[in-house]
């Protein structure tokens, strides 16, 4: 499965749209936005306990 990762945060995405998002939120607040980093593979898997 692919992955895409934002190079600011280091989250990973499955969607590239979703990374490009959470990049560009990234490069003008300096911090992840809450609902787009929620969807980041790492969000997933801790909510999924694994
Ligand atoms: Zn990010």
């Amino acid at each position: 499965m692919a992955r895409y990762a934002c190079g600011i945060c280091g989250l990973h995405y499955t969607d590239k749209a979703l990374a490009a998002k959470c990049h560009m939120w990234c490069a003008i607040h300096n911090s992840c936005r809450f609902d787009i980093a929620r969807q980041s593979v790492e969000a997933v898997a801790q909510r999924e306990g694994s």
